[in-house]
């Protein structure tokens, strides 16, 4: 075995836990990636159906709702999609807030 290949494998390891915090920062700039930038919906039905609709942001897996809360953060109501991904397994929420459609 070349005697190099334990510190290329320790690199490798080190890019890749350097990749997955680059990814999961992007994320939380995303909307809905953090409560100060909820997404916008028009009933909490629309929240289970947005949040699953992008793919796992590490890994391109699926997302899995695992719970549907609702949350009040800096006097603001927002509701609050937990998800797990079912391929790499790693949990993310994403953040909504309920607007009323203005009705004519
Ligand atoms: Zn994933």
């Amino acid at each position: 075995m070349p005697r190099d290949s334990r510190p290329v494998r320790r690199q490798r390891a080190r890019e890749q836990a350097r990749l997955v915090r680059d990814q999961e920062r992007l994320a939380r700039l995303q909307p809905g990636g953090a409560p100060e930038r909820p997404l916008q919906v028009e009933s909490p039905a629309q929240v289970d159906v947005v949040a699953t609709a992008s793919p796992c942001p590490l890994c391109g897996g699926t997302l899995r709702l695992e719970e549907h809360a609702a949350e009040r953060v800096g006097g603001v109501s927002l509701r609050v999609a937990r998800l797990r991904c079912r391929r790499c397994g790693i949990s993310r929420s994403r953040y909504f807030r309920l607007v009323n459609r203005e009705l004519h």
